[in-house]
């Protein structure tokens, strides 16, 4: 930062006061490059926000009197002038921010303060307490209490202390342009009610984020979780397509946006996760290390084949040891597409999917089949540092596990997706955050606890999880790496989330069914509120927002387009004498033991590799609930063997070693690097983390704490009122009588709404004559939905029971998610001529219950000839429209016969012929 920024620094003292005080700023003081946003659970509480706003009010009272008492007595003390609040402002009390009720009716001084509403400091930060302890750094070679500035920012009000930066004083900038004009584009929570959007601006726009105009991004996804986090810690919704500072995306991203990445903006993704995330992608790269590593090392994944390729493998193998196989189609998720299978002859072999060796022993809990969820945060590949989230989720299954080969077919049985199991009629859900171990859905830390009643060695199956995380992504890491070198501009830009699907066998042993790029963030309990809250909380704190103003953003987007308009946008590590570096450290170490060979690498740090250990250990310091499972004081010795030794990449094909990671520049060893300075014997004043074995397994087991409660409210049902509807009804029918049309996004939109009725009546009170509509008509149209909506396992719907019926409500709800995404390309909010106009029709639908929208559809059908609901109006292959029946549910019975059998219907008729020669024998698993 320019020199020219600063101004006279304030005292040493001053300063530490200042960092204890910020609760929401931690690892350097707000204005310095270091410092990063602080994200806590707490202040989602509706309650807790209140009590901290009135007592932020009632403190930032007490000190302007306080104050103005001061000033007073040093008047009258002394004969030096009267100390103003503007002089004042220059000393520490300055640097508080307040959180205000009304940011209106304030002086504009007492706007920028914030004080420390929680002030339980505990030793460690984590997003449920309600206090966090700076634990950050300052820059081991700078003195931070000598050097601070402060900033005035007087147009959006903010006074930030800026840590002197030589890099910026060489720049020369010095301009400070003016603040963003902003409106408040926090938004009232669907999910809290009782968060209205007061609520957000009491607690948001008071927030450092706000004032730093700090924003997010969404990309194909939408958490509501998250956005609500996001709002009332003051970050507002980006604009423009690349000012963002964090872009939250639910799918890959594009190359193009990583490349122009600037320093401080953070992404959610690596480039090439899908080495990680793709089912087929994960499987390679783990066999490809049992071939390099030995299977013994590397068997953490159920054998699989990837079909139709492997199928000879896969028959091979079959003939060796018997089914059963479960099938998964290469890249989906959430049990779609699923089936398990006794021989390989039943599975199709025109499409590419997975087929793994099922796991016939798995372990139960209270004779339900159960597995994992578990988070896994990667903020870096090389060096590679991995954390597990001290809480995960265990998943049962509703149905009680039978080997017998006859339940092969059960999803409710099998498969422990929540996304298949919430429409089984007996899911329990827990109605309390704190009952963990309650229906069907438990914590990891609650599943640890009953399995040590029973003498189960947890602490061993902990450990062999942590090995299988680090494994899995040691398989899959060369390839990420080198795509971060080529694409990523800086070190810090991503970090990931996954989310590992672990199946635990009744041997304790873990197994690696697969691994989510984008673990589900929704929620729909109480429990499930707590641990994702906390969870991204703590993920947003550890990975760091740094909190940079608009001038600090400008000022490093100005440098940042100069450097890639000079230079290619690679990051180039600093040149490094690496080889003989560790080879030196090496020698040290024979001689000297490991504190020397240390001290002699500390010593001999490039700037790049001092950033990373001092990036490092402020992210380790912001952990939260994350505990750090790589490096930790054993990882070389446990994993060395499969680092490169000089590089520290881990090497999964034996030729790319000496081919990709050989670079003009010197090589350097950054896993090593770290390793031996954060677990040096004598780690200086840092000392050595205290991530051992020990401390690790503590806090699996300990039950997740939250201060104040983490509001968990259901989605509120729209208020429909019924007169209304039927009048609105009324005058659509009349409309449609006198010639006007549906266009094809109102009629899409109506089909929608309409099969959502029919789904939570099959949910509420299945009917087996709906639900055999349902499937016939599936059965034909789901193929034309992106992706598919398939069921093969046709025989399996003939008997009718409570798991058939979550069957058909989870195919159903799988094909209306994926053809309201498709109804988003139809989006016409224009009145065309012969149309209904789009306002009065959005009326008719906010009221219209599933009687009206049937009673429309119907009389559109039979009016117009049309069915715009499921072909474009110009299709070539639109089949003549059947008459249909007036009367109740005379449009759902006539539903199958307006799709055509040929079409669609010729993409499921290839899986009839063999579910027809199934194995009917009853054969035990
Ligand atoms: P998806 O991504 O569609 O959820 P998963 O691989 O996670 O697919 O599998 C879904 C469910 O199927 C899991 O919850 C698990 O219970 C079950 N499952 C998957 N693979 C196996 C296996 N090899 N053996 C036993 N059960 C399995």
């Amino acid at each position: 930062m320019p020199s020219s920024l600063c101004e006279p620094h304030t005292s040493s003292s001053a300063n530490l006061e200042y960092l204890k005080q910020d609760d929401w700023i931690t690892s350097g003081k707000l204005g310095s490059r270091e410092a990063v946003l602080v994200f806590r659970t707490n202040i989602l509480n509706p309650k807790t926000r209140k009590t901290l706003s009135e007592r932020s009010s009632a403190q930032a009272l007490l000190e302007t009197k306080n104050r103005e008492d001061y000033a007073s007595c040093q008047k009258a003390e002394t004969s030096a002038p009267a100390c103003s609040n503007d002089a004042l402002s220059g000393g520490s009390t300055q640097k508080n921010i307040y959180l205000i009720k009304n940011p209106q009716n304030c002086d504009k001084s007492d706007k920028l303060k914030f004080c420390s509403p929680f002030k339980k400091m505990l030793n460690r930060y984590s997003s449920s307490d309600t206090s966090i302890s700076s634990e950050g750094e300052a820059e081991p070679s700078r003195s931070i209490e000598n050097k601070s500035r402060v900033l005035k920012a007087s147009q959006n009000s903010i006074n930030i202390k800026l840590a002197e930066d030589e890099m910026s004083k060489e720049s020369g900038y010095d301009s400070l342009g003016p603040a963003q004009s902003r409106t408040n584009t926090a938004e009232a929570s669907e999910e809290d009610p009782e968060a209205t959007s007061e609520d957000e601006v009491e607690c948001g726009v008071n927030m450092p984020a706000y004032k730093l105009n700090i924003t997010y991004k969404f990309q194909q996804t939408e958490t509501k979780l998250l956005r609500k986090l996001f709002n009332v810690h003051g970050l507002t919704e980006a604009q423009g397509e690349n000012n963002f500072n964090l872009l939250w995306t639910g799918v890959h991203m594009k190359l193009d946006i990583v490349r122009n990445l600037a320093p401080y903006q953070r992404v959610n993704h690596f480039p090439r996760s899908y080495e990680l995330t793709r089912k087929d992608r994960l499987y390679k790269n783990i066999e490809r290390m049992q071939h390099l590593r030995g299977m013994k090392h590397f068997d953490i994944v159920p054998q699989s084949f990837v079909l139709p390729i492997e199928s000879r493998d896969l028959c091979v193998a079959h003939n060796k040891h018997r089914g059963p196989w479960i099938v998964k189609p290469a890249a989906s998720s959430r049990g779609r597409g699923i089936f398990i299978v006794n021989s390989p002859d039943q599975i199709p072999q025109d499409e590419q999917v997975l087929v793994s060796k099922y796991i016939v022993d798995p372990l139960c809990i209270d004779g339900h089949k159960c597995d994992l969820r578990v988070y896994v945060l990667v903020t870096s590949f090389d060096p590679l540092i991995i954390y597990l989230y001290e809480e995960g989720i265990v998943r049962l299954a509703t149905v009680k596990y039978d080997r017998h080969a006859d339940n092969l077919w059960n999803p409710c049985m099998h498969l422990c997706n929540y996304s298949i199991n919430k429409y089984h009629s007996d899911y329990i859900r827990s109605s309390d955050a704190q009952d963990e171990d309650v229906g069907h859905k438990w914590t990891l830390s609650a599943l640890l606890r009953h399995l040590k009643l029973q003498s189960c060695d947890t602490r061993q199956l902990m450990l062999n999880i942590e090995d299988l995380i680090i494994k899995a992504v040691l398989a899959c890491a060369q390839s990420v790496i080198s795509a971060c070198r080529m694409f990523v501009p800086n070190g810090n830009n991503c970090f990931e989330l996954y989310g590992f699907d672990i199946l635990i066998d009744n041997a304790l042993k873990p197994w690696l069914l697969e691994i989510n790029l984008s673990p589900s963030m929704g929620v729909d309990s109480p429990l499930d509120t707590k641990v994702k809250s906390c969870l991204m909380a703590d993920l947003l704190t550890c990975v760091g927002i740094p909190a940079y103003s608009p001038e600090m953003r400008s000022h490093y987007d100005q440098k940042w387009s100069r450097f890639q308009r000079s230079s290619s946008c690679q990051r180039q590590p600093t040149a490094y004498p690496g080889v003989a570096l560790a080879q030196k450290s090496k020698k040290t170490k024979k001689k000297g033991g490991a504190a020397a060979a240390a001290a002699n690498v500390q010593a001999q740090l490039t700037g790049e590799e001092q950033r990373i250990l001092r990036h490092t250990r402020q992210q380790y310091s912001r952990r939260g609930g994350f505990v750090r499972i790589f490096p930790t004081d054993d990882s070389m010795q446990r994993y060395g063997n499969f680092l490169d030794s000089s590089t520290g990449i881990p090497i999964s094909t034996p030729t790319v070693q000496s081919q990709t990671f050989q670079t003009p520049v010197l090589q350097h060893n950054y896993n090593q690097m770290l390793h031996l300075n954060l677990y040096c014997q004598d780690a200086g004043r840092h000392g050595r983390d205290d991530n051992s074995e020990e401390n690790r397994i503590g806090q699996y087991e300990r039950a997740l704490e939250t201060d104040s409660e983490i509001p968990f409210v259901k989605k509120a049902a729209v208020a429909k009122c019924e007169e209304e509807g039927r009048r609105l009804r009324k005058v659509m029918l009349k409309k449609i009588s006198n010639g006007s049309e549906l266009t094809q996004f109102q009629a899409r939109q109506t089909f929608s709404l309409y099969l959502e009725s029919v789904l939570r009546r099959l949910t509420e009170d299945p009917k087996d004559n709906h639900e055999k509509i349902i499937l016939k008509f599936l059965n034909k149209f789901g193929g034309a939905v992106k992706p598919p909506v398939v069921f093969r396992n046709m025989q399996s719907l003939k008997v009718a029971s409570k798991a058939r019926s979550a069957m058909v409500a989870k195919l159903l709800g799988d094909f209306l998610e994926n053809y309201k995404r498709d109804t988003e390309a139809y989006v016409d909010s224009f009145d065309h001529f012969g149309m209904i106009p789009s306002s009065a029709y959005n009326q008719f639908l906010m009221h219209a219950q599933e009687s009206d929208l049937e009673a429309v559809l119907t009389l559109h059908t039979n009016v117009t000839g049309i069915m715009p609901f499921l072909y474009n109006r110009c299709g070539l292959s639109v089949p003549p429209t059947p008459p249909i029946p007036c009367g109740l549910h005379g449009f759902l019975r006539a539903l199958p016969s307006m799709v055509t059998t040929s079409g669609t219907a010729r993409e499921l008729s290839k899986y009839d012929g063999y579910f027809k020669n199934c194995d009917k024998e009853k054969i035990f698993l």
